[in-house]
Formats: C-alpha cells, structure tokens, sequence
C-alpha cells in the first residue's frame, strides 16, 4: 500500500491524459527555496499553486509516487461534503452553532471552489450531477435522513429535499437498499486523475518547482533551516508543509504521523452498461450516490455508461485481501442492484483514506514548531476539501489568513490517539462493531 512505485492500475489512470511536458521537473539535486511541500496530491498542488502565484513564494513540492499517486488520483470523484466523521447534530454540539456554520459554509465554498478553478483554467474535470443523493439503506434510516434535510436547510442554508421511496423509484433509481433519499444540492461528481493533472500543471505554470518520485526518506533540522531528504538530492526550506494524509508516516513528525488513522476505501468499475441495462435498475441519474451505512457504499454512474460502487474495509493491504475484497464488493454490488449481477467489473483498486480521534480534519502550524504547517484527515471526503485546504495553508504560510480563518473543527494538530502501534487493532474493532450495526 505504500509503495509508491506500484502502479493503481484505476479505470482513471486509462482515461486520463498525461500529465504535460514540463509539469514535473523530475529529480532535484540540492536546493534551496521558501516552502518545501511533502505530498503531491490534491493538498500539496493547491497549497504549491497559490503560494507560488498568489505570494510569489519559492516552492517545491516533492512526492514520492508520480504525481497524483496517492488518494487524490485514485479516489471516487465525489465533490461533495462534509469531509467528517461527525454527525451535523454532533459538530453542533462539539462546537457550537456559529463554529459548526462557519465550517460547512467553507466545505460549501470548497465544492464551487473546486468547479469553478477547472472552468476558468480549462481543465476537463468531466463534472457529471448535481449535489448528491443519500440513500437510505434500511426503512428506519428515513427519519434520519428528515431530521438531517431539517439542519442543512434550517441551520446552514443549504438546499436539501427529501425524496419519498417511490419517486426515487420512478425518477432516480431502483435498487435492494433504496428506502427514500435525501437530496442534497452541493457538489457532483468528477474525473479526479484529470483534476490533479490539471491543478500540477497550472501549480508548474505559476512556477512552483513539482517532483515525482521523490520520496522524503529523512528529515532534519539545520538550525532555522529544514533539510529534506530524497535519493536524488536535497531540499532546504525555511518552512515545511506536510500534505500526506493517509500516507502519513516517518519521517512526518510524531504529532502527525502517529494521530492520523489509514483506512481502506475501495472500488470496483463495471463494463459500460446498455440501456436495457440500466432499465432493470430504472438508473436514470449522474448525481453520486452514498447511502447511509455506516460503512457506507458509494456508487455512481460514469460518462461511459460504467458503474462505479466502492466501499470501506479490509485491515491487511495485501494483494489476496484485496483480491477478496473486489469479490464481496461484487457480490455486494449483484445483491443490492440485482438487474447487474450478471455484469462483470473490468477495474479494481484501493487505497487510504484517512481518519483521526476528533472526527474531523486538522489544518495550522505545529504548537511546538510554527514552521511546519500542515492539512490532513479528510475523512473519506477529501476532493472538495483538500484543495481548498490547500489554499488556506498558502494563506496562512503567505501572511493573508491567520488562525481564525480555520473553522474550530479543523484548527490545530489531530487530537492524541492512546498507544498508537494499536490502531489497527482499534481499526478491527470498528469495522467489526460497525457490520453488526449495519445489520
Ligand atoms: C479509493 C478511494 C476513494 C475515495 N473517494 C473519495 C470521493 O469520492 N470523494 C472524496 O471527497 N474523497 C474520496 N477519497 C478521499 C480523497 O481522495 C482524499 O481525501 C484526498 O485525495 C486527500 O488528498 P491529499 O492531497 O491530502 O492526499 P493524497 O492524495 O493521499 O496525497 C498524499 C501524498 O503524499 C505522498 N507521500 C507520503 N509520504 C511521502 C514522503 N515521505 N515523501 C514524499 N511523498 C510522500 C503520497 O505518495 C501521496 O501521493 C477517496 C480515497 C480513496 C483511497
């Protein structure tokens, strides 16, 4: 799971052009610049990008894969909110109305942020939907989904409508496990290999210096200075962003790399679907869809007419669990759409997600070391959000914001997770805990 070197072999990596002659300057040498950025997804561009145009700033980005390698070009292509854990009653209790609105109405902002920076650079994300329909699973999950319409559009004036379970049945879809759905009008969906293509290849143009396959191996301090290590050369930079989300590991400073939980999420792909097809399941949309499990599956339908279903779990990363992880998806996808259990899948991949005690993302500077800025723990949601934390660690390392443009729920490091070498075994017991819930 870690190997940068391992190609993710997703239907995206088939789809997308290639990255431009140019974009990425391949290895570095020793040198010397501003800002050096760890983590070449969605995280690492934006902040690359705006902090080399908007600040003018001396950057250089270093990723261990190709660019993109990690979750930002290899995830599902859902541009929607919230990027948490929490429920909105639980956010508002944790944090207080105020704080609560301030943070979804910058995830709100986040999604528009995402469509419009593709628009005005010409960058062919193939935007597909509007907003995002929940699905309840399960008949009890309906009243849930009544009582969430009435917080987004009473408390955080977001657009939302509950749709009953025969006209989800007649004018969306069909399936197993449809029982209602509340629609939701923020974000759609996208190519996500062509966005991160894109945003390098702007973040390149605006001058930031971006290198693939260049994994930090050692990291150390030089007085003021940081000195990063790769196996082509060095980095020195008087500051430091760490954007390697479920990748965090050494030599990522402790604060970071033990407080940030890597979990699988998964997608299998079909092969285009006839219209025939499509009429077993009355699929009729190219809205995403989630439906409220707690390991909730994701699905969506593509440009092409292929079904894109992905789901969480597996503890291992090894090639025979995730090779039985795509035949319970399968299964899974044949029971809950039966008109497709005959189609087979042609693509399959994996990668991490990442999660953290407090259930929400972390965004600022180290307490005991301002100079290391960081944004991570994206909760499973993170094309919206990255990016546009990504922007705001620009701002904040370029003097325009400051603390208190982070919502509360994001200001500061992840919160200290007990014995960190069990995070697997606490993994095990949520996934655990969580199947029998769903059942
Ligand atoms: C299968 C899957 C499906 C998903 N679906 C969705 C979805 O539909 N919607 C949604 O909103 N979110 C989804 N996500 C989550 C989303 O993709 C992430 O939240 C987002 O991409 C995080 O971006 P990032 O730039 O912070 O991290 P990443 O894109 O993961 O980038 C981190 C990078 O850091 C690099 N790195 C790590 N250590 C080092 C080092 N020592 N030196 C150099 N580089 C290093 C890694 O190689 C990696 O490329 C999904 C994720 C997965 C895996």
């Amino acid at each position: 799971m870690y190997d940068a070197g391992a190609p993710v072999r997703s239907l995206w990596e088939e789809t997308a052009p290639p990255l431009a002659d140019g974009a990425d300057t391949g290895p570095n040498g020793d040198e010397t610049c501003d800002v050096a950025i760890i983590g070449g997804g969605f995280t690492g561009l934006s902040c690359a990008l705006h902090l080399a145009r908007d600040f003018s700033l001396d950057v250089r980005l270093l990723e261990a894969g190709p660019l993109g390698w990690g979750a930002s070009g290899r995830n599902g292509g859902f541009c929607t909110l919230p990027p948490m854990g929490l429920s909105l009653d639980g956010l508002i209790s944790r944090y207080g109305e105020a704080e609560a609105k301030h943070f979804i109405a910058s995830q709100v902002e986040a999604t528009r942020f995402v469509r419009s920076f593709a628009e005005d650079e010409g960058i062919d994300i193939e935007p597909q939907g509007e907003g995002e329909l929940h699905v309840a699973h399960a008949p009890s999950r309906y009243a849930e989904l009544e009582h969430e319409r009435d917080l987004l559009t009473g408390t955080f004036g977001i657009p939302a409508r509950l749709i009953p379970r025969e006209e989800v049945a007649r004018e969306w879809y069909d399936s197993q496990e449809q029982f209602g759905a509340l629609h939701v009008g923020a974000g759609f969906g996208l190519h996500p290999l062509r966005f991160v293509r894109g945003l390098a290849e702007v973040a390149a143009r605006a001058g930031a210096k971006l290198h693939g396959h260049s994994p930090v191996t050692q990291w150390e301090r030089e007085g003021a200075a940081h000195r990063l290590v790769t196996p082509s050369g060095t980095i020195r930079a008087s500051r430091v962003v760490v954007a390697t989300n479920g990748f965090t590991r050494a030599p990522m400073p402790v604060t970071l790399a033990h407080n940030v939980l890597p979990v699988m999420s998964n997608i299998v792909v079909t092969r285009p679907l006839s219209e025939a097809e499509l009429d077993t399941q009355n699929w009729r949309t190219e809205t995403p869809c989630a439906n409220t499990r707690n390991l909730l599956f994701y699905y969506r339908l593509l440009p092409d007419r292929r079904f894109l279903f992905g789901a969480r779990g597996d503890l291992t990363g090894k090639p025979e669990d995730g090779f039985r992880m795509r035949r319970f998806m399968e299964r899974r996808l044949g029971e809950v759409f039966p008109g497709w259990a005959h189609v087979e899948t042609t693509h399959s991949w994996r990668g991490f997600v990442c999660m953290a005690a407090r259930l929400t993302p972390s965004l600022g500077a180290l307490p005991d070391d301002e100079s290391v800025f960081f944004a991570l723990g994206y909760h499973g949601n993170g094309v919206a959000a990255a990016p546009w934390a990504g922007r705001l660690l620009a701002q904040l390392i370029g003097g325009k914001a400051d603390s208190a443009d982070i919502p509360a729920p994001l200001r500061g490091p992840p919160r200290s997770i007990p014995f960190p070498a069990l995070r697997r075994w606490y993994l095990k017991g949520a996934l655990g805990y969580y199947r029998v819930m769903d059942l």
